[in-house]
């Protein structure tokens, strides 16, 4: 859509050939349907944020900035507000509101947008593009093809992957693929009885091995099969490959304000108040209850020890589980779960600075399709506008 106004503001005769029965079926359920259509952070916070080839997009993030997307929205008729995180969402809370005004725009320009057709094939001769070939056998020619087919993560909005292989047959290459910002899966049986239970303000590490391979401050939750929430979901995005190949362990330290001395004083105090009292009525106020059962089975400690016979080394390892709350990661949650999806066409046979293939003339990437992808907080979205201008702006 971004592509299509753009190529149309430079004069174009335009085409958008979409097979669902209306446009942005994607763009409708981003951000819990708020859109979270940009991120209003400094240029370094744009580049760090991306997790897969971040200086391809120097031309696109600079030609189309997070800054001109929102006044792009603007003057579209969008009025936009920055929340928590620099997160920049239409001021109504509709995502609805980002698809009209874009509609709204590429009818003015006279875009013709064709619902329900669905694009087979796009064909190429002599290392030319000369139009496409849609499902009922027609073909449409055209001097340029613009692929922005997105990715294969929430295939019911229509983002089927369709464009790996239309890539695939004018010779690209694709990276390999991986669903990404998605949960993960843990092996731990007692994961079920901690379903539903959030945390916040808790530090999650995660190991391969003895290395560390991530750390994150946040919030997160569990599901039936494994972890969720914010930081694991940022945490897919940097070792989801890894996750791929072996089992990782996550450490959560569920009381990272306090030292282990700190903590292991807070403990001992409570034992002190409670020593007459069964172990599993002496540890209420350390966690929320549904991680009440799981902590004590954990512990080694028996539920009914009296406290005061609790030894120090029992003690001390029970504060050491606090801060190391371990679990054994096995995978990732699969597309249907993905916010986005890692890997595509390989951006070395692309011009950065037009999304024009390196291999067949006329023909345009933008968006998911491309192998780029970046944290949560608005910066997929802001690919997709960067890259659907350039391509916009560059066919000829
Ligand atoms: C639940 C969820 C929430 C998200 N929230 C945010 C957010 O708040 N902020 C953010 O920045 N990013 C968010 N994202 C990511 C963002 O939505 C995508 O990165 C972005 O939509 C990609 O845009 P795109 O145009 O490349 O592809 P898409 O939006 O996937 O659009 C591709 C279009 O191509 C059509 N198509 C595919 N194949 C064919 C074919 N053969 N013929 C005809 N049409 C075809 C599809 O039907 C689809 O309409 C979210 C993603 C999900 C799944």
């Amino acid at each position: 859509m971004m592509a299509g106004i753009f190529a149309a503001r430079n004069g174009h005769e335009v085409h958008i050939y979409e097979k669902n029965e209306k446009l942005g079926k994607k763009l409708f359920i981003t951000g819990k349907g708020r859109c979270n259509l940009t991120n209003a952070g400094e240029m370094d916070t744009l580049f760090s944020s991306v997790s897969s080839n971040p200086k391809f997009l120097y031309s696109g993030f600079y030609s189309f900035t997070n800054e001109q997307a929102v006044d792009f929205f603007e003057d579209l008729g969008v009025r936009t507000k920055v929340e928590r995180g620099n997160r920049v969402f239409p001021e109504s809370d509709h995502s609805s509101d980002v698809i009209s005004a874009m509609s709204r725009e590429l009818k003015r320009l006279g875009v013709k947008i064709n619902l329900h057709t669905e694009v087979k094939q796009v064909l190429a001769e002599q290392g030319y593009i000369n139009g496409i070939l849609l499902a009922g056998g027609k073909k449409i020619p055209a001097d340029s093809c613009i692929i922005a087919t997105g990715g294969v993560s929430y295939p019911s909005t229509g983002s089927t992957g369709d464009g790996y292989r239309f890539a695939r047959e004018a010779g690209h290459k694709v990276t390999a693929l991986y669903p990404s910002l998605v949960p993960m899966e843990v092996k731990e049986t007692f994961i079920p009885e901690l379903q539903g239970l959030s945390l916040r303000n808790v530090d999650a590490v995660i190991y391969d091995g003895k290395k560390k391979v991530y750390e994150e401050f946040g919030e997160m939750l569990f599901t039936h099969f494994g972890v969720s929430g914010p930081i694991i979901i940022s945490a897919s995005s940097v070792m989801g490959k890894l996750l791929g190949e072996k089992d990782l362990r996550l450490s959560i330290d569920l009381k990272p304000a306090l030292k282990f001395e700190q903590l292991d004083q807070r403990v001992l105090r409570d034992f002190e108040e409670n020593r007459n009292r069964q172990f599993k009525n002496a540890v209420d106020k350390l966690f929320p209850a549904k991680l009440k059962p799981v902590m004590i089975e954990r512990s080694g400690i028996h539920p009914d020890k009296k406290v005061n016979e609790i030894s120090r080394e029992e003690r001390q390892r029970f504060v050491a589980m606090i801060k190391n709350f371990d679990m054994t990661l096995t995978g990732l949650r699969g597309y249907n779960e993905a916010i986005i999806t890692k890997g595509g066409v390989d951006v070395r046979q692309i011009d950065p600075g037009t999304m024009e293939s390196r291999l067949v003339k006329g023909l345009y990437f933008s968006g998911e399709v491309l192998d780029l992808d970046a944290l949560t907080g608005g910066f997929n979205l802001q690919i997709a506008w960067s890259t659907g201008y350039l391509a916009g702006i560059s066919v000829h």
